[in-house]
């Protein structure tokens, strides 16, 4: 056990074990083997970290899908990316209208003070809001907070649906696909990400994960279409 750990797992002191506190025992277990196997190998980074503070160069915005986590599906490392998730890996229109919008608030950090150089929309097969999206369910509360989220998905007058030939699984994807597009659109609807990205400074990267296989599609923008990165060179 690294120094200064000495202790930090006696029931006596996390509680967990005589009921103090209920924090979830499967975190306490992670952090447990965090501390013991990786955090010594990566200390000094953690460190300089804490010193220098954090420079990424790649900011991504991913679904809050449990099984769709960037810094696992990139092997990334503590300070390597700037990482933003929710409902359905959405970006907002850039909308200066008083209100409190954190996609916006997360971008205008990482384009204007760590000056990212790549957003990476990530998104992913099987997502829980796409889906909602699509089956259009009904709301889930009385704020309907999912079903006003994904509405931005969609522009005044767009017309979503699925197509005659298309089965329901094909239409899912293809709209899971779309919101990666509709995104990177969005995305470019900021000014301070349109200078960037138009003085060669920020480049704007898609993404699409496959949960079961574990499989990557990278966005080639001029055939606006997804390949796997089998394809590319390694
Ligand atoms: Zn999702």
């Amino acid at each position: 056990m690294p120094a200064g750990s000495k202790g930090l797992f006696r029931p006596t002191v996390c509680g967990y074990a005589n009921g103090m506190i209920s924090f979830p025992k499967k975190l306490l277990e992670g952090y447990r083997a965090f501390r013991t196997q990786r955090l010594p190998t990566e200390q000094s980074r953690y460190r300089e970290l804490s010193e220098r503070g954090q420079s990424p160069e790649v900011m991504v915005i991913g679904c809050c899908d449990s099984r769709v986590s960037p810094e696992v599906i990139f092997d990334a490392g503590p300070g390597e990316l700037f990482v933003v998730r929710n409902v359905a890996n959405l970006v907002p229109v850039f909308e200066p209208d008083g209100g409190a919008h954190g996609v916006s608030a997360a971008l205008e950090y990482a384009v204007n003070v760590l000056r990212i150089k790549h957003i990476v929309v990530l998104g992913h097969a099987q997502c829980g809001g796409i889906r909602a999206f699509v089956d259009k369910i009904e709301p889930l509360s009385v704020g309907d907070f999912i079903g006003r989220w994904m509405a931005m998905f969609i522009k005044p007058g767009e017309v979503v649906e699925q197509r005659g030939h298309e089965t329901m699984q094909d239409f899912t994807v293809r709209i899971e696909k779309a919101a990666v597009f509709r995104s990177l659109e969005n995305l470019m609807t900021f000014p301070f990400v349109r200078t960037q990205v138009e003085s060669g400074h920020l480049q704007l990267h898609g993404a699409y994960f496959g949960v079961a296989e574990g499989s990557l599609f990278v966005l080639d923008k001029a055939a606006k279409e997804f390949k796997s990165v089998r394809d590319y060179a390694a």
